[in-house]
């Protein structure tokens, strides 16, 4: 069911109007550190692991830039699409970790990593960040307190996504849910 998604180009598509959405509320602010207004500076990236008709529209970083000459800092708005630096989509991340956390008989590390052509290294290193780095990142420590207290900091994103799973009208929006929530702390 989650891992049917990571084929379905309306999930990207989604997820992209929601970063336009972030983008324009973050521009909207104006510069966060002398109140000039932002311009638009987007990058292109080359995410892996969704669909290969995502349109190239949607593989884009929305990244916005102060338009005084004195200050020209970057502000980089939240995102659905993009995990940090991070080469793989949001929504591959989330999913192959869910999938092996939710059933670590059938996903084994080495059948994710054929399923998905993701290298045994790249689900491990997943893996060790869901359980040693982000539980105590500022992240979500920041999104704890906004969602309920029985989701697991030691089954994360599992019991997230579970979480979700149970509030969504379908796994597409809940997915998704999940991941603006992640990046916004909006909660549905
Ligand atoms: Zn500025």
């Amino acid at each position: 069911m989650l891992a049917e998604l990571l084929q379905n180009v309306s999930l990207f598509r989604v997820l992209h109007q929601i970063d336009q959405d972030l983008a324009l509320a973050c521009q909207q602010d104006g510069c966060p550190f002398c109140h000039s207004p932002l311009h638009n500076a987007p990058y292109t990236r080359k995410p892996r692991g969704g669909p290969d008709s995502i349109p190239e529209e949607y593989c884009v970083r929305l990244s916005l830039c102060c338009s005084k000459e004195e200050c020209r800092r970057r502000v980089l708005p939240p995102s659905c699409l993009f995990f940090g630096r991070k080469v793989y989509w949001g929504a591959v991340i989330l999913i192959i970790t869910t999938l092996r956390q939710q059933n670590p008989q059938d996903y084994s590390i080495n059948m994710l990593a054929r399923k998905f052509a993701v290298s045994r290294n790249t689900v491990v290193r997943w893996i060790h960040y869901f359980h040693e780095v982000f539980p105590e990142s500022q992240q979500w420590q920041r999104l704890r307190g906004l969602v309920s207290a029985q989701i697991s900091n030691h089954d994360l994103p599992h019991s997230l996504i579970e979480y979700f799973l149970c509030t969504g009208t379908s796994p597409l929006e809940s997915l998704v849910n999940c991941l603006h929530f992640l990046a916004s702390g909006h909660v549905p």
